[in-house]
């Protein structure tokens, strides 16, 4: 059993495949060229949006959107503790503040009630990211950002497809931007990234950006965030395969749902009334989390922690002093998450492993599994 099986995905669509590189191998179609075109409108117009304009990877496109948002030094940008560090990291390279704001208990995502007291007059705008797949409270978020005039970055690097109250996530701020990473809901054979706006400044702006400030009339001083033939070959055969892929994820995490049920100790996630929640990972929360991951790996059932800490707390943000104190959400479901296996080709067999190693882990003798967790 895999965490992720890239291979049974490519395997289900390898003639095309195998084809769309051909072409981009015949026609030496490596860097931009007519692939990262169809990819560019074929993404936009999945989103509804105006501009896709395609980049590296997501990391990237995070950083491209903070210089084209216009983020001077000094500018405190506010967004969670809970992610991966490309959300934050990006800040700092945009020459912008970092200030963390806790998550919610229950959905994971940045909490809306936090974000006021974090707002200053250096404040320029909030990084919401869709974590694990599920939409944070744009609704909420999209207020606040209008009642202080902040634009507004969703990082949808995990949510492709996911929506709240009818619309695609990735529709509600200033620009949102997304990883084609390989184990990303949609992923190239490397890496990959593009924003999506329909603001034309910033679409301006971070075409120029991205590729070197404008080929042979360089307006401005740029970067080299290109997406490659290959990677746009690739996303552009599977994307119309991605509607499907979501669906399987639904339907097992559905039948995670309610097996786990069973289990008291088992926390499953919660989805957000009005959302859909795309299962880029299916993070369950648990007590004795260690022995769990370790038990379930003696058994060849493979699990991540999705992220061992929070964000405030990696040798990266001592600078900022934060205590766990300072964001007691983020800190406890640290010790709490735990990600199984997910996929759209993870076998109903396969799961019905998964939760029957769960199962067994928390029926030991109590002695037992305290000493394995101590
Ligand atoms: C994957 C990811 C990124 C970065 O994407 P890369 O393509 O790996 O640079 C940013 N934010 C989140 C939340 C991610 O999961």
């Amino acid at each position: 059993m895999q965490f992720v099986d890239l291979l049974a995905q490519h395997r289900s669509i390898q003639v095309s495949l195998d084809a769309a590189i051909a072409h981009v191998v015949e026609h030496s179609s490596f860097i931009r060229g007519p692939h990262v075109e169809a990819f560019e409108q074929g993404f936009a117009q999945m989103m509804g949006a105006k501009h896709c304009i395609s980049c590296g990877n997501g990391t990237d496109a995070l950083y491209i959107a903070m210089r084209a948002l216009g983020l001077e030094a000094g500018d405190e940008v506010i967004t969670t503790a809970h992610s991966w560090i490309a959300t934050s990291e990006t800040i700092t390279q945009a020459g912008g503040q970092v200030v963390f704001c806790d998550t919610e208990p229950n959905c994971f995502c940045l909490d809306p009630l936090q974000i006021e007291s974090k707002i200053t007059p250096r404040t320029r705008g909030i990084i919401a990211v869709h974590l694990y797949g599920q939409p944070a409270d744009m609704s909420a978020i999209m207020a606040l950002a209008k009642a202080y005039d902040l634009w507004v970055i969703e990082d949808a690097a995990q949510a492709h497809l996911a929506a709240m109250d009818g619309q695609l996530v990735g529709r509600f701020g200033d620009v949102a931007t997304f990883s084609f990473y390989p184990g990303k809901n949609l992923g190239a054979m490397g890496d990959a990234g593009c924003l999506v706006t329909d603001r034309q400044d910033v679409a301006d702006f971070a075409r120029l950006f991205a590729r070197h400030g404008g080929k042979n009339n360089h307006q401005i001083e740029g970067i080299n965030s290109r997406m490659d033939g290959l990677q746009a070959a690739v996303l552009n055969v599977k994307m119309p395969h991605l509607e499907g892929w979501t669906r399987a994820r639904e339907a097992l995490a559905q039948r995670y749902d309610s097996m786990l049920a069973e289990l008291p100790q088992v926390i499953t996630p919660t989805v957000r009334s009005g959302c859909r929640h795309v299962y880029h990972l299916y993070v369950i929360r648990v007590p004795q989390r260690d022995a769990l991951q370790a038990y379930l790996a003696e058994l060849y059932i493979p699990t991540v922690i999705n992220y061992p800490q929070a964000l405030p707390f990696y040798p990266a943000y001592a600078r900022l002093g934060h205590k766990p104190v300072d964001f007691p959400v983020a800190f406890q479901h640290a010790q709490e998450i735990l990600s199984l296996p997910m996929h759209p080709f993870l076998s109903q067999q396969d799961q019905e492993r998964v939760v029957e190693g769960i199962r067994a882990f928390y029926a030991q003798p109590v002695s037992i599994a305290f000493e394995e967790g101590s």
